[in-house]
């Protein structure tokens, strides 16, 4: 949190006062182009999990009430009650968090891509580009979850249909909340549980009074989580520093020359772990495909080949990587063996001199 600023802000924005909030809802809508795989992923939360922020666990936080298709015990009218009202201007504090891609229903001739209730009147499906719109401006913070919701993701490959973006695509990268708060992006394919959980708390916290503005990078993620690459932070990183590289899945060695993205990733998975910090991609085998960046899939693509920037560092690390790996081999050997002067003979060969100690060991 060292990077917590209070004028780490994007785009030129200040830190505006936020209202000291004690009871908010959350309205998540997961009707955009998506898995509900960002849903199901924080359940696996536990720094904070979801129990500790709707029972009241962490102190000094809002009272949350969590609205979430997936989750929730309501269904049909009782749970779509909640959307209604905010969209009515009855709720006056929610924050509105978003999961999947948002389409462009300007391309969807007289059908729609995606929808999320019906309108009680006309019972005619509601888009979700139309709840967006209803509440975005009226919420007093917006939160896009995982990758699609952020940036576009899977569904926004060249070559889709329904010419689908990210929130921001959607609202304007410069859009601010009731409470002056940018879109917050918290990428990830699905996002890591703890990260949008810890993005929450942080944005709970700050409704509460209790921090300053969220510090968030250019592409509006959370600096704290996304400022270092995933090669930074990869149990593998020594043996790519050594050129011990592997070409088949199954090793322990460096993945870069498998497909691994990682050098030039931004992604604390590694380091964090993905279930109360086990896993973690390439730490467990599985190379960096750059879920959470906002050029994924098409700037990474094809998967499982070498990355061309690679071929030109883990060339040049070569040679290095050879040198040092056989001269640190020549240390390590040397290390693994005791000092000759142990041992269970008469003579003490330690050279220790009793009339000058300090020849033994000159300082
Ligand atoms: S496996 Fe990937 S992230 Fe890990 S050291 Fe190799 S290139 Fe870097
Ligand atoms: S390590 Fe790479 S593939 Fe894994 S979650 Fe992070 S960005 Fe996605």
């Amino acid at each position: 949190m060292a990077d917590a600023a209070p004028d780490a802000v994007p785009h030129g924005r200040s830190t505006q006062h936020v209202p000291n909030i004690e009871e908010v809802h959350i309205l998540w809508i997961t009707a955009g182009l998506s898995c509900d795989g960002d849903t199901v992923s924080i359940t696996a939360a536990s720094e904070p999990s979801i129990e500790d922020i709707l029972l009241g666990a962490v102190p000094g936080l809002p009272k949350v009430h969590l609205h979430n298709a997936v989750l929730a015990y309501e269904v049909g009218d009782d749970f779509m009650k909640f959307f209604h009202s905010a969209a009515r201007g009855e709720i006056e504090n929610f924050l509105l968090v978003v999961e999947g891609s948002i389409p462009n229903e300007h391309l969807s001739g007289e059908g729609y891509w995606a929808a999320f209730g019906t309108d009680p009147e006309t019972g005619e499906p509601i888009k979700t580009t139309q709840w967006i719109d209803r509440l975005a401006g009226k919420a007093l913070g917006v939160i896009a979850a995982g990758t699609c919701a952020t940036y576009g993701g899977v569904h926004g490959m060249k070559g889709n249909p329904t010419g689908c973006m990210g929130l921001a695509d959607y609202l304007g990268w410069h859009f601010e909340s009731k409470a002056g708060l940018p879109i917050i992006n918290v990428p990830g394919c699905p996002v890591q549980p703890d990260n949008f959980m810890e993005t929450l708390l942080y944005v709970l916290r700050q409704l509460a009074g209790l921090a300053p503005m969220i510090p968030l990078d250019e592409e509006l993620r959370p600096k704290w989580l996304f400022g270092m690459t995933v090669h930074q932070g990869c149990d593998r990183a020594a043996y790519y520093e050594q050129a011990d590289f592997t070409h088949e899945y199954g090793s322990r060695k460096c993945l870069v020359k498998i497909g691994c993205w990682g050098p030039v990733v931004q992604c604390n998975v590694p380091k964090r772990g993905w279930i109360a910090g086990v896993g973690g991609c390439p730490n467990v085998g599985g190379i960096c495909i750059g879920c959470t960046m906002p050029g994924f899939p098409d700037k990474l693509m094809p998967f499982m080949d070498e990355p061309p920037g690679a071929r030109i560092s883990s060339t040049l690390v070569t040679p290095y990587g050879f040198l040092i790996r056989n001269l640190r081999r020549l240390t390590n050997s040397t290390l693994s063996k005791e000092p000759k002067w142990r041992h269970n003979e008469d003579e003490r060969t330690t050279g220790y001199h009793p009339d000058k100690p300090e020849e033994a060991y000159p300082l």
